[in-house]
C-alpha cells in the first residue's frame, strides 16, 4: 500500500499531474507515511526521472516546468510538517536574472526545481543589480547565489556581481553558480564562478554538490553526485584599467595596444564592442557628421515598473553613455561621398529598439530615400525589441522594414553592417534587409540563442553556429570585413553605385 502510493506520487510528478500530486500527497500524509519517504521516494524521485529524461532530450522545458509545478504542489503540503520530521532546508539560495536582463523563464524553472528539492529560495526576479546580491549575502544566511542570463550582452553583469561580492569581502561566504543559454563552463571559469549549471535539472545537482560540506545537517539526499564540478583556481588580480582579457581567446591585452588596434584582439582577431561615437569616427570622414534628431527621448507609455522603472533605467543609461537613446543617426561623408548613417549602441539598454530608435532610424531611412543618398546602418544590439515599451516597441520592426521597402522601391542603396552581437528583433527587421550585408569577424548574429534553438529543434547545432563565418558560408551575409578595412570597403562599394 505504502509503496504503491509512493509510486503513484512519483508517476503524478512525471506526468505533470498537479491535482493528482496534491491528492496523493495528502493521502500519503493521512495514512502516516513518513514525510521523508513521501519526499524522497515520491515527489523527488519523480522529478529526478524527469530531470534525467531532460538530460537525454526525451522531454523539454515545458514538460519539466509542468512536472516541477506538480512536485512543488506536493512539497508545499508537506512543508508545515518539515520541522517536526527533522527535515531542514538544504540551504538558502538567492536567485535572480542579472542586471540588464529581463528574461526569466530559465531562472523560474531553476527556482522551482530548487524549491522542490528542498532548498530555501529567495527569488529576486529580473534585472537584479550586483548590489542587491551583495546585500543579500551580507544578511548572512544565504549559502548560494544563483545568477541567470539569457543574453550575451548581460553576461558581463555576472562578472560584475562576482566582483562586487569580492569587493565587499563576501566571496568566501557564499557560493556562486551561473547558468543561462549563452553561458558556458569556460565563461563560468573565467569570471571565477564556483559552478556552472548547463540546465535546470543539473542546477539542483550542482547546488547540492556546492553545499556538500554542510552535509551533516542534511542527510536527506545520500546519493552520489553524477558529475563533477571543475574547481577553478582564482585568477590573479589584474588591474582593470591597464589590461583587458579577450573573451574569445582569453589573452591578456594591454589596453593601449587594444586601442591602437581599433579594439581588435591582436592574437585571435576578436572584435570588441565599439560604442556609437567610435563607430561614426571609424567610418566617416573627419568632422563630416551632422547628427539628426539628437534630442529625441523615450517616453514611458506603459509606466513600466520592474525592480527598476523604465524611467530610471533610461536615466541611468543616459548617464553611462552620454547618449539620449540607443541609436545615433545623421548625415556624413565617406571619402567625400554623402551618406546617411545610423549606428545602434549596445551599451544603451542593450541597443534594443524602442519607439525612439525605430523613429530615428525611420526618419534617417526616409531622408536617405528623399535625397537618394546611400544608407548605412551599423547594428550592435544584443536586445531586440525593447520589452519596457511592449507593443510600441514591436511595431518599430514593421515601421523600419516598411520604410526600407519604400527606400528599395525608389532605387536606394542600403548597406547593413552587423557587429557583435546583432540579435532578435533588430536582426529580424532592418538589419537583415540590406542590399549588401557586411559583418565584422566572429560576430554573433541571429535571432534566438543557440541553446534555446537546440531544445526546440531537438538537434545538436553545428560548430560556429550564428557566427559571421558560418553565416557567410550559408549565404545569409555577403562579406566579412575586418574593422581596419571597414571604411575602405564601404568607400569602394559606394564607388560602384
Ligand atoms: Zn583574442
Amino acid at each position: 500500500m505504502k509503496d504503491r502510493l509512493l509510486n503513484e506520487i512519483k508517476d503524478a510528478v512525471i506526468r505533470g499531474d498537479r491535482a493528482g500530486a496534491e491528492k496523493l500527497t495528502r493521502q500519503a500524509l493521512d495514512s502516516g507515511i513518513a514525510i521523508r519517504d513521501i519526499l524522497d521516494k515520491g515527489l523527488i524521485a519523480g522529478m529526478e526521472i524527469v530531470g534525467n529524461k531532460f538530460k537525454c532530450n526525451e522531454v523539454f522545458i515545458p514538460e519539466v516546468l509542468i512536472s516541477a509545478k506538480a512536485m512543488q504542489t506536493g512539497t508545499a503540503i508537506l512543508e508545515p510538517h518539515f520541522v517536526k520530521s527533522g527535515i531542514k532546508p538544504l540551504g538558502k539560495v538567492a536567485i535572480g536574472t542579472v542586471k540588464g536582463d529581463l528574461h526569466d523563464i530559465g531562472k523560474n524553472i531553476v527556482s522551482m526545481m530548487l524549491k522542490g528539492a528542498c532548498f530555501d529560495i529567495q527569488d529576486f526576479g529580473i534585472d537584479v543589480s550586483p548590489q542587491k546580491f551583495v546585500d543579500a549575502a551580507k544578511v548572512g544566511d544565504i549559502n548560494i547565489i544563483a545568477l541567470s542570463s539569457l543574453l550575451t550582452t548581460s553576461m558581463g553583469a555576472m562578472r560584475d556581481t562576482i566582483k562586487s561580492l569580492k569587493d565587499a569581502g563576501l566571496r568566501d561566504k557564499v557560493k556562486v553558480m551561473v547558468g543561462g543559454a549563452p553561458v558556458t563552463q569556460g565563461f563560468a571559469d573565467s569570471i571565477g564562478a564556483d559552478a556552472y549549471a548547463k540546465d535546470a535539472a543539473m542546477a539542483v545537482d550542482v547546488a547540492k554538490e556546492l553545499l556538500k560540506d554542510r552535509q551533516p545537517i542534511m542527510p536527506l539526499f545520500p546519493r552520489k553526485p553524477k558529475y563533477t564540478i571543475v574547481k577553478v583556481a582564482r585568477k590573479r588580480d589584474i588591474p582593470e584599467d591597464l589590461w583587458t582579457r579577450c573573451e574569445e581567446c582569453n589573452e591578456l591585452i594591454y589596453n593601449k595596444k587594444l586601442e591602437e588596434n581599433l579594439k581588435v584582439c591582436p592574437k585571435c582577431n576578436f572584435h570588441f564592442t565599439l560604442d556609437a561615437r567610435e563607430r561614426v569616427k571609424l567610418v566617416l570622414d573627419e568632422d563630416s557628421f551632422k547628427e539628426m534628431d539628437p534630442d529625441m527621448e523615450s517616453l514611458d507609455p506603459l509606466n513600466f515598473e520592474g525592480p527598476k522603472t523604465y524611467k530610471e533605467k533610461l536615466k541611468k543609461d543616459q548617464e553611462i553613455t552620454g547618449m539620449k537613446e540607443a541609436v545615433v543617426t545623421g548625415e556624413g561623408a565617406i571619402t567625400g561621398r554623402a551618406v546617411i548613417l545610423g549606428v545602434t549602441d549596445s551599451r544603451f539598454i542593450m541597443g534594443s529598439m524602442g519607439s525612439v530608435v525605430g523613429e530615428k532610424l525611420t526618419r534617417a531611412i526616409e531622408f536617405s530615400t528623399q535625397r537618394n543618398y546611400p544608407l548605412i546602418i551599423i547594428s550592435g544590439s544584443g536586445g531586440g525589441a525593447r520589452m519596457y515599451e511592449g507593443m510600441f516597441s514591436l511595431m518599430q520592426m514593421a515601421k523600419t522594414s516598411a520604410a526600407l521597402a519604400r527606400h528599395n522601391k525608389a532605387g536606394g542603396l542600403f548597406i547593413s553592417v552587423l557587429t557583435n552581437p546583432t540579435m532578435a528583433g533588430i536582426m529580424a527587421s532592418f538589419a537583415s534587409l540590406g542590399d549588401l550585408i557586411i559583418a565584422e569577424p566572429k560576430a554573433l548574429i541571429g535571432f534566438t540563442g543557440p541553446r534555446v534553438i537546440e531544445q526546440t529543434i531537438r538537434h545538436k547545432l553545428p560548430p560556429g553556429f550564428q557566427k559571421s563565418e558560418f553565416l557567410l558560408n550559408h549565404g545569409l551575409i555577403d562579406m566579412i570585413v575586418h574593422r581596419k578595412n571597414m571604411k575602405d570597403t564601404l568607400s569602394k562599394i559606394l564607388g560602384y553605385f
